[in-house]
């Protein structure tokens, strides 16, 4: 058996060696590291596989966040709308750029922003909102563009974990995570669905004047070479990225699939605990299980981390420290009870190893020792 990690991008290589070795090299070979052929061939096989009009590749999901707000033309001061329960870097852009991040609860089935609290939460100033596709399953997006529809709101999706979720509308229509909003943001870091071989990102719109404008940012804030008409950053996808994207886009939905499988041999396990409560589904979103995320209730989950440990099975806790306990974002606005759902998921959720690769062998090593913890 070979050892579980939490993702295992080894074994996923070896199983697309020929391919990527070969994307590779010919990449090394042409010497076009920068804006090669293949970035641009990436960009259009997303925008195929997304159904977006635009795809514009950038250098990490961080970035991607970053120029979308950018070029909204956001003032500092304005307000901007997220979830109190994410990955840091949704708040750091925004107070990057002296916005002003007003955080919302998430739903405790779902972990996703609530439309409810964002609609609490508008004021005059607010001028987006970003929505949070949490652990891979789609934020109610239907409830969201209502919401910045009625208040003139921009939405920024943060897609940056849930790259092929498909989220369903009420009158049946389906779209890609991240193509709903004006702009959708993702990461390809090596641990995320769509992971590259180092740094990548990019940003998705179907709308030509906002694409325009974060192509230009994300290139110096140029069209024509040594003309600049705003100002820019340097965010690019490398080309030997690219190439390996291009190799592992074809596998997506066979990765998703083979994550879905996983989860439901946790979920099937663990029914029965009364200790542990599995991911709900959102009711209008396929979840593409960038985490499985049990909630915990009445047991020492750093005590069940450790004990797994000591069976060479890891496990992590995301999120430790919600955003507005965070030292760098504490806030005379918030103090500790003002995100109880948010609160209590830090205090109790933990995540068991979820790849594209885990075999039976090691689903079953993992579901019994977690029961052997709780037993115990
Ligand atoms: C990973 C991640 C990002 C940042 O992506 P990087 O490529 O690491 O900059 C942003 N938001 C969320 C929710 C993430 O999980």
């Amino acid at each position: 058996m070979n050892p579980i990690q939490m993702v295992d991008l080894k074994s996923q290589y070896q199983n697309i060696q020929n391919e990527i070795d070969q994307a590779v090299l010919d990449v090394i070979r042409s010497t076009a590291f920068i804006n090669g052929p293949e970035v641009k061939k990436f960009q259009q096989n997303l925008e195929a596989y997304l159904g977006a009009k635009h795809v514009i590749p950038c250098a990490n999901g961080t970035d991607a966040l970053q120029i979308a707000m950018m070029a909204l033309d956001l003032q500092p001061g304005d307000e901007v709308i997220t979830a109190s329960f994410t990955y840091v870097a949704t708040a750091e852009v925004i107070a990057l750029l002296q916005l002003k991040p007003v955080l919302v609860d998430v739903l405790p089935g779902t972990f996703d922003i609530d439309p409810a609290a964002v609609e609490k939460a508008v004021t005059s100033k607010t001028k987006a909102i970003v929505p949070v596709h949490l652990f891979g399953q789609c934020a109610n997006m239907e409830a969201i563009m209502d919401i910045a529809k009625r208040h003139n709101l921009y939405v920024i999706e943060d897609t940056a974990q849930a790259i092929g979720a498909e989220y369903s509308f009420g009158d049946g229509r389906k779209q890609k995570a991240g193509t709903i909003g004006h702009i959708g943001a993702t990461s390809f870091f090596p641990s995320k669905n769509l992971g590259c071989y180092g740094d990548g990102g990019a940003l998705f719109t179907n709308d030509d004047t906002l694409a325009e404008k974060m192509r230009m940012i994300a290139n110096h804030g140029q069209t024509v070479r040594y003309y600049h008409d705003v100002v820019g950053v340097n965010s690019r996808l490398d080309s030997v990225q690219a190439a390996v994207l291009n190799v592992k886009l074809k596998y997506l939905d066979q990765y998703s699939a083979a994550r879905n499988k996983a989860a439901a041999f946790y979920d099937e396990a663990f029914k029965n605990e009364p200790k542990l409560t599995t991911p709900k589904r959102a009711s209008n979103s396929t979840h593409v299980f960038h985490q499985y995320t049990l909630v915990t209730d009445g047991i020492d989950r750093f005590g069940m981390q450790e004990f797994l440990a000591s069976k060479n099975i890891p496990a992590m806790v995301y999120y430790p420290v919600p955003l507005h306990m965070q030292k760098a974002y504490t806030d005379p606005r918030y103090k500790e009870g003002d995100f109880p759902v948010t609160e209590e998921l830090c205090k109790k959720v933990i995540s068991l190893p979820m790849h594209t690769e885990l075999t039976d062998e090691q689903l079953n090593l993992i579901v019994s020792s977690v029961k052997e913890f709780l037993n115990a």
